[in-house]
């Protein structure tokens, strides 16, 4: 073992001397020591949004929290260290968060996916002890067969536990549950210095907090405890349409006002016939909805309300009677509400069926250039003018999501980054500009770049306007992120100094450059 691990230190001195020349001398699979590092790959690379393209110099396939421990403590010692590290989970994220340029990425699916479970008796807690580089659907199919599942879930469940942990993790379940960060108990993280510690809301919080949506800056995950709660066995699945706004919102707000009733809650703009069919790809109901979106210049949109509520069978409760008490608060489109019942697994899976229509149509592997925003309820309506002021409804595609999501769900000693609640309002709206943009359909480089210089004007001025922020974000420089964490920078900047001093980590993000 003491002799692994003396290779190990040499192999990596000789690593970190090759990233420092010019003359980058790892161009084919080396062995170092026990680790296990590689050259650079294509999807090492690259991301979802297929914006950014920055190769790093190496990839480490990490085969325990021991490699990367040995990794990040070598570089933290090392006076010749300039190399950065980026965590590298399913490579989802938009612009180019999970890369390192020149630096060294660990792709956490390399580790050993291990799921424990901690099944607890009449009125004690269950849980899941998981892998950093595990995803979602991973842990949902082996919990089922418990039937046990997270209460806090994703849209798309191919991404991993810790990549999800390190922003906030949301979807129609965060106004009654919180986001995933507030459904996890514990968590092991490799600091940027290479400590491996086991934190807790009760033991290093300070770690445990600043790493949940701490877009990777303090330390890696590499295994976190995610609170299970009995798995129901169908979902009754609503979608209700509107053609007014200010309906849409209320009767979402409606609903988030009633988590004793309802399990999930969202929505999302009807812009075109192209979002009304690929917003259907899993919903099987025969919607009969055929709307006039009007013409070019006087178009006409409108909203749909999906909600969806459980179905435990073994309960005795009568679901249609819960969706219909439901519905009658409802202020719909006359005769415009579907309901289907699916299978828990299908619902929350519901996304794939999207992705794999989309890869049909070659509309998958295309760039992305996505904006999400939290916006605060006061300014809402702003936003949504806003955005339509943008967006011309006829070549818009993609799927634009608004739904709302409670404050007091979310626990603001964690890392992540909510609008300053400058009145009494509970509630606050995510909005999703989820867009495709396909080179082979015309957008290729110049398009794209109007596209984002277009998200980016939206969020400057949503931003000075409502105080919206935005969630998953992309500043282009360290002022702009200065100013996204407004009088949270200094806690967020004193996390760094204390856990990555010497800025090694979450280079792709953009927070702290390095100084040497
Ligand atoms: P990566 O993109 O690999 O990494 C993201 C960031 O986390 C990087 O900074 C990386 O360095 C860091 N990181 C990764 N793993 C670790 C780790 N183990 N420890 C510390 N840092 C780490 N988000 C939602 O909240 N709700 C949704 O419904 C939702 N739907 C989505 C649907 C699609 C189709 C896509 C592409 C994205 C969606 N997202 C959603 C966004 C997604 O949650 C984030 O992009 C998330 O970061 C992706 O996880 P990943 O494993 O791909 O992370």
């Amino acid at each position: 073992m003491e002799i692994a691990m003396v290779c190990a230190r040499v192999s990596l001195f000789i690593l970190i001397l090759s990233l420092c020349s010019p003359y980058k001398f790892i161009q084919s699979p080396m062995d170092f020591g026990p680790l296990n590092l590689l050259p650079t790959t294509t999807t090492a690379s690259s991301d979802f949004g297929r914006i950014l393209f920055q190769p790093p110099s190496a990839v480490l396939k990490p085969q325990s929290s021991r490699d990367i421990s040995l990794l990040l403590s070598f570089l933290s010692g090392s006076s010749l260290s300039k190399v950065t590290v980026a965590a590298r989970g399913a490579g989802h994220s938009i612009h180019g968060q999970a890369q390192a340029l020149d630096g060294i990425v660990v792709e956490m699916c390399s580790l050993p996916s291990e799921i424990e479970f901690y099944k607890g008796g009449e009125g004690e807690i269950s849980y899941a002890d998981v892998s950093g580089g595990v995803m979602w659907i991973e842990l949902l199919e082996q919990s089922l067969k418990l039937g046990l599942a997270p209460r806090s879930w994703t849209d798309y469940l191919y991404l991993t536990v810790g990549g999800t942990l390190s922003n906030a993790g949301i979807s129609g379940q965060t106004f009654k549950h919180g986001p995933q960060i507030s459904n996890v108990l514990q968590l092991d993280v490799v600091t940027g210095r290479g400590e491996i510690v086991t934190c807790s809301p009760s033991k290093d919080a300070d770690l445990f907090n600043a790493v949940l949506g701490g877009l990777g800056q303090f330390g890696i995950i590499t295994r976190a405890r995610i609170l299970l709660q009995e798995a129901p066995k169908k979902v009754k699945w609503v979608r209700a349409f509107y053609d007014d706004f200010g309906t849409f919102s209320k009767d979402q707000e409606l609903l988030v006002s009633m988590p004793d009733l309802l399990d999930y809650v969202e929505g999302f703009i009807v812009l075109n016939e192209q979002s009304l069919h690929s917003s259907s790809v899993a919903f099987p109901a025969n919607v009969n909805f055929s709307p006039d979106f009007g013409t070019k210049n006087s178009p006409k949109i409108y909203y749909c309300i999906e909600f969806a509520v459980h179905d435990y069978q073994n309960k005795d409760t009568n679901l249609e009677q819960v969706v219909e008490v439901i519905s009658k608060q409802m202020s719909h489109m006359v005769s415009q509400l579907y309901c289907v019942e699916v299978s828990y697994f299908d619902f929350l899976n519901r996304v794939r069926m999207e992705e794999m229509s989309l890869r049909r149509l070659g509309m998958w592997e295309v760039h992305h250039p996505w904006l999400n925003m939290f916006v605060p309820k006061a300014g809402i309506n702003t936003f949504r003018d806003l955005l339509m002021d943008d967006i011309s409804p006829d070549n818009f595609v993609g799927l634009i999501l608004i739904y709302p999501l409670l404050r007091d769900k979310w626990d603001t000693n964690t890392s992540v980054v909510l609008p300053d609640a400058g009145s009494t309002d509970r509630v606050m709206y995510v909005v999703g500009i989820l867009r495709s943009a396909n080179p082979d359909d015309g957008c290729s480089h110049q398009c794209l770049q109007d596209l984002l210089r277009r998200h980016r004007r939206i969020a400057n001025t949503a931003g000075a306007r409502i105080g919206a922020k935005q969630y998953l974000g992309h500043h282009p420089t360290p002022s702009g992120w200065h100013q996204h964490f407004g009088w949270r920078w200094e806690r967020f900047a004193e996390c760094k100094a204390r856990f990555d001093p010497l800025r090694t980590l979450g280079p792709g993000q953009g927070i702290f450059p390095r100084s040497n």
